[in-house]
């Protein structure tokens, strides 16, 4: 039996690029299980590198320090889908990479995901490229959202078309990035499908996700998400139609847009773990970063089956109240770094005071509105009663920051 088909067990070294809060939690998860990591990134200090056994200082566009990660691990993976191809397609020379150049070059581009969804015949928003904004606008219609085609998140490198707008002048609000345009969807719910698909194509499925979005940047994920059997049923092959039309290996997120009639549209595809598979990390009998470790090492999956219902809710730099505002402010606690300077953590006490509550921090150490810091995990089979709770933490965050 060759070494690939044994697969990598405990004690490999896996390497990860970008070294953001999901690398963080697949380094804990995997150390946890015996593997080593080392991660590139551009800082020493990174969310990932704080808790790994090695860190490669470098841009993730950096071939030379992707080289020198590359020469140190038994198999590379990403916590970002923003790292260029054709560094993947370098590194795929000396070590395996997981997923793989040719799902990046696929999902890195709005444009060329769009076009692959087209191609396996799934369901998405009307597009089009903006080559003329105006053409382009004539065939998605108006409301529309212009979205740059690389490197855009969390609505970031996005503008928003209303009907009487002047197309060309917002359009310059994209500093003459490449994009595509699309309809506004009218949806009634958004939901996302984890799942798992391994080396040897055996695919694990999450239970489907409820997802709102608050100014762009997800806000709560409910799970499992109340649906009918047979749309859920639906999501799940779409989003496996999705991971087999690639070739993916790892975890994977299909965003989808449910409508009022029940159709379910694809919004987004992220051949990584994702936000909204955090609560399968203490709501599952494997996490979403297990999982991940399991495909790209090429051993057998976890089960994915959800233990309890939950609620995750992000917490956004915005919570990190300025020293001299009013309240009583951080104490110290987890979240607590002496180099936040003005910046202060929100008062964790009630978090960790409720027995369903599961308090994660990135170690993040510049608050940013915006930026992801953390989330807070609601482990309760009453997901009603967990959403009501985890806007009431929120609320409670909020005033004492
Ligand atoms: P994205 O970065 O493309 O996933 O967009 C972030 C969020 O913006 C989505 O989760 C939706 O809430 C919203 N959004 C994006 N595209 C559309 C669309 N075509 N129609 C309506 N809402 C959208």
């Amino acid at each position: 039996m060759s070494a690939a088909s044994r697969g990598l067990g405990p004690g490999a070294t896996i390497g990860v690029l970008g070294g953001g809060q999901l690398g963080r939690m697949m380094a804990v998860v995997a150390r946890q299980m015996g593997y080593r990591i080392i991660v590139l990134d551009p800082s020493p200090r990174c969310p990932t590198a704080q808790v790994s056994d090695g860190v490669v200082v470098g841009a993730l566009d950096d071939v030379e320090a992707a080289k020198h990660l590359a020469s140190q691990v038994d198999v590379i993976t990403l916590d970002t889908e923003h790292v260029p191809a054709e560094v993947l397609s370098v590194l795929e020379a000396i070590v395996p990479v997981r997923p793989n150049a040719a799902v990046l070059r696929t999902i890195q581009d709005r444009l060329v995901q769009k076009q692959f969804l087209d191609r396996i015949g799934l369901p998405q928003a009307a597009w089009a490229p903006v080559d003329d904004v105006d053409a382009a606008l004539a065939k998605v219609g108006r409301p529309a959202i212009l979205k740059v085609r690389r490197a855009g998140y969390d609505g970031k490198g996005q503008v928003r078309i209303a009907p009487g707008d002047d197309a060309v002048a917002l359009l310059g609000r994209l500093r003459g990035e490449p994009a595509v345009a699309e309809e506004v969807v009218g949806f009634t719910r958004e939901i996302s499908v984890i799942l798992a698909r391994g080396l040897d194509g055996q695919i694990q499925i999450y239970p489907v996700a409820e997802n709102v979005h608050r100014h762009h940047i997800l806000h709560t994920t409910r799970a499992p998400a109340p649906m009918p059997e047979a749309r859920r049923r639906q999501a799940e092959a779409m989003a496996v139609s999705v991971a087999e039309a690639l070739g993916h290996v790892g975890v994977m997120a299909v965003e989808m847009f449910e409508l009022a009639d029940g159709r379910l549209l694809i919004n987004e595809i992220a051949p990584r773990t994702h936000n909204s598979g955090h609560y399968t990390y203490g709501a599952c009998a494997t996490s979403q970063f297990e999982q991940h470790i399991r495909a790209v090492c090429g051993v057998p999956l976890g089960d994915p089956r959800p233990l309890t219902g939950a609620v995750m809710v992000n917490l956004i730099g915005d919570l990190w109240g300025q020293a001299g505002q009013s309240g009583q402010g951080g104490t110290g606690g987890p979240g607590g770094q002496g180099s936040l300077g003005e910046q202060r953590p929100p008062a964790w006490g009630e978090v960790l005071a409720r027995p369903e509550a599961r308090l994660h921090l990135y170690g993040k150490d510049a608050p940013a509105p915006g930026r992801k810091m953390g989330h807070v995990l609601l482990l309760d089979d009453d997901t009603e009663r967990a959403l009501a709770t985890a806007e009431s933490l929120i609320a409670a965050l909020r005033s004492r920051s």
